[in-house]
């Protein structure tokens, strides 16, 4: 850091990625990417928007959210997209909880919430999680203010269903509700039909992981033309232009090919299933999952450690080095053969 740097950046404890190691080949195991690659026709997309790269993208994003908007049964004010989910997460952030503005969301969830919480001199409160390590929809009732909830949750996979996100968002009309449906698509139900009820409801989702394209960077958001206003006030007085070309391109390409997403998530559920049945056999707890990842632990077994030998073997997943869950390794769905080099790595390491 330079002495130039304001205290409004220094001071911030940032977000820290998961690791993008080049020194080996790894399976890796540690973004919830998605093992297959992007749908058919994204890739001529993408190549045929290269050529016009020396155009800028559209603003509007016309194409694209009309596409959204035709998939999802809304209209195109309802929807807004960006660089990336994590580039409307900061949005949200920036438009409602902002210096001193109460905030709220579970103390176990994206680490990034409490990143934004900071950036931005939210008032915030972390909620725990139950025992169990499920949310508890009594504990987010009538708190008014802004609050952030990924369902389902991030690390632990574990969902919320509509009925109790509804009584959240109706039981806080003064706030904003977010949820953050990133791992949605995989077994979660979705709060979109929410949004035409509830003017305080901003649904949150990406790409990046049931549409294979975690590096085109794109995101979305669906809500009532007034949240979406805002988030596009934001935008317009920062980067009117943040979803590059070739990206919008690639997010109506893969929305034209939307069953062969869909067809993957239900692989990955399905290997999900299969990969949760050995770990448990093999004496781990897992954690019941609605996302692309399980979080597991292997009691008597060190988090750290298991980590540390999976990598040597070279296998990538997460371990987050935090009170209540350093026992406990996140771990990516990918394809059934990645999973097999995982179970016989783990079984290795335990009868070593
Ligand atoms: N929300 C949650 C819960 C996530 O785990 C992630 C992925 N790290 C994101 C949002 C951000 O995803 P992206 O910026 O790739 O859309």
């Amino acid at each position: 850091m330079s002495r130039y740097l304001s205290e409004k950046y220094s001071a911030l404890e940032v977000y820290t990625p998961g690791e993008q190691p080049r020194d080996m080949q790894y399976v890796k195991l540690n973004t919830n990417e998605s093992p297959y690659p992007p749908a058919p026709g994204v890739v001529e997309a993408v190549t045929a928007e290269a050529r016009r790269l020396e155009l800028y993208s559209d603003p509007v994003c016309a194409d694209l959210r009309d596409a959204l908007a035709r998939r999802y049964g809304v209209a195109r004010e309802n929807v807004f997209v960006s660089n990336g989910s994590d580039d409307i997460l900061n949005f949200a952030f920036m438009a409602y909880a902002v210096d001193g503005a109460p905030a709220f969301f579970p103390d176990i969830s994206y680490g990034f919430y409490r990143v934004y919480a900071d950036l931005h001199k939210s008032n915030y409160r972390q909620i725990p999680l139950k025992e169990d390590f499920s949310i508890d929809p009594q504990d987010y009732r009538g708190l008014g203010g802004f609050i952030a909830i990924a369902n389902p949750n991030a690390p632990t996979g574990m969902a919320l269903s509509m009925a109790q996100v509804e009584g959240i968002v109706q039981s806080n009309p003064d706030g904003v509700v977010l949820i953050d449906e990133a791992y949605v698509d995989f077994g979660g139900e979705s709060c979109l039909p929410l949004t035409a009820k509830y003017d305080n409801l901003l649904v949150v989702r990406t790409f990046s992981k049931s549409r294979s394209l975690a590096g085109a960077r794109l995101g979305f958001a669906i809500a009532s033309e007034g949240l979406i206003a805002d988030l596009d006030r934001i935008k317009y007085s920062t980067n009117p232009y943040n979803v590059n070309r070739m990206t919008l391109a690639a997010g109506v390409a893969s929305l034209e090919s939307d069953d062969y997403n869909m067809a993957n998530c239900r692989r990955v559920m399905q290997t999900r299933e299969d990969v949760a049945a050995r770990l448990t056999n093999m004496g781990f707890e897992v954690l019941p999952s609605s996302a692309n990842f399980v979080f597991a632990r292997h009691p008597g077994t060190d988090g750290g450690m298991l980590y540390r030998e999976l990598k040597k073997r070279g296998v990538l997943v997460r371990h987050f080095d935090a009170p209540r869950i350093s026992d406990f390794l996140r771990i990516t769905i990918g394809t059934p053969e990645q999973m097999e080099t995982l179970c016989a790595a783990i079984k290795a390491i335990l009868e070593g």
